[in-house]
C-alpha cells in the first residue's frame, strides 16, 4: 500500500515521525510520505527511525494562493532538500504564520472570544509549523468549543469573518520551485470545496505548463463527481494520479491507507525526480 500524504506534530499532525512510521509499517504500509506543511523538519527524525520493509518519500506540502486569492495546497515529493530558493519560500510561509495568526487572534478579541498567542503556542511542538489547527486546539482547550472539526465549522473556516491569509507564492512559483529541486509537484485535494473557494478546472493548464506531473484524486474530500472529473483533467493533460489518506493522527478523522495510490502511477511518478531518492534499508 502507498500512502502519499501525511502529517506529523511538526505540522497539526499529532503522532512524532517516529510513531508515524512504526503505525505505517504496522498497517502493512510499504511506501509512505512524510509531508508535513511547508517544513522538512521531521525528514531527519523519520530517515533515523526508518526500518525494514517500508520505503520512506521525503516531502512538504506547500501552502500556495492563486491571484483569485484560492488557497491551493502543493505536494512536493523527492525534492533535493538542499535547493535553498525552495527552502527560502518555505522559512518566509512559517515566519509569516505567526503574524497571521496573531490577526486572526486580534478579529477573535474583537468579537469577545477569549484567546491568546500564548493560548496557541501552547498546543504547538518545537518549531512546528503554525497553523490553524493549533488555534483549533487552544479552542478546545479553553472549552470555547468541543473539538477541532467544531472551531473549523463554527470559526476558523476559509469564509469565516476572522479568516487570515498568509504570504503564499502561487502554486505555479511552487511547481518551478519543486522542479528545479528536481522533485515531483502533485497538487492536493484540488476539489475540497468543503474548505472554502477550489480552483477551476482551467486552472489546471498552467500548472501543467509550468511542470505539475500528478493529480491528488482520491482524497476523503472529494466526493465521488470530483474524482471523476480529476480522472478525467489527469487523462487529458497525461498526469498520473494519486490518492492518499491526509493522516493527521488524532488531529482529524483521517485513517492511515484510507485512500492508496496505484503502484503503476507511483513508479510514473518516482520516475520524474532526476535522482533516486526513495529511502530504504
Ligand atoms: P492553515 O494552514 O493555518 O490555513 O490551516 C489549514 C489546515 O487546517 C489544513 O491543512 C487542515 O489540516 C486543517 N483544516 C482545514 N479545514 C479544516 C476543517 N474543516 N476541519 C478540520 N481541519 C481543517
Ligand atoms: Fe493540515
Ligand atoms: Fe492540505
Ligand atoms: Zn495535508
Amino acid at each position: 500500500m502507498i500512502d502519499l500524504h501525511t502529517h506529523t506534530k511538526v505540522s497539526d499532525g499529532t503522532d512524532s515521525p517516529s510513531q508515524l512510521l512504526n503505525k505505517a509499517l504496522a498497517q502493512g504500509i510499504s511506501t509512505l510520505a512524510l509531508t508535513d506543511h511547508d517544513t522538512i523538519g521531521g525528514w531527519e527524525e523519520a530517515i533515523s527511525h526508518l526500518r525494514p520493509g517500508i520505503e520512506l518519500v521525503l516531502g512538504s506540502e506547500i501552502s500556495c494562493q492563486t491571484n483569485d486569492g484560492v488557497s491551493v495546497h502543493m505536494l512536493g515529493l523527492l525534492f533535493d532538500k538542499d535547493f535553498s530558493p525552495l527552502q527560502d519560500v518555505l522559512t518566509q510561509t512559517r515566519e509569516n504564520r505567526h503574524g497571521r495568526m496573531e490577526r486572526i487572534i486580534g478579529k477573535m478579541n474583537a468579537a469577545g472570544i477569549d484567546i491568546s498567542m500564548s493560548d496557541v503556542l501552547a498546543q504547538l511542538s518545537d518549531g512546528a509549523t503554525l497553523g490553524r489547527p493549533h488555534l483549533a486546539d487552544a479552542l478546545v482547550a479553553k472549552k470555547v468549543v468541543a473539538s477541532r472539526e467544531e472551531a473549523f465549522a463554527e470559526l476558523l473556516h476559509n469564509s469565516s469573518a476572522h479568516y487570515v491569509a498568509h504570504y503564499s507564492p502561487t502554486p505555479e512559483e511552487v511547481i518551478r520551485l519543486i522542479k528545479q529541486a528536481g522533485g515531483v509537484a502533485i497538487i492536493a485535494h484540488p476539489f475540497a470545496s468543503l474548505r472554502g473557494r477550489i480552483i477551476s478546472s482551467e486552472s489546471f493548464a498552467p500548472m501543467v505548463e509550468a511542470g505539475l506531473d500528478g493529480i491528488e484524486v482520491s482524497h476523503r474530500d472529494q466526493t465521488v463527481e470530483q474524482r471523476a472529473l480529476l480522472n478525467q483533467i489527469a487523462r487529458d493533460f497525461d498526469l498520473t494520479q494519486t490518492g492518499s489518506s491526509d493522516y493527521h493522527g488524532t488531529g482529524k478523522l483521517n485513517q492511515l491507507a484510507e485512500f492508496t495510490t496505484d503502484p503503476d502511477e507511483w513508479e510514473k511518478l518516482e520516475s520524474r525526480a532526476n535522482a533516486r531518492r526513495v529511502l530504504r534499508i
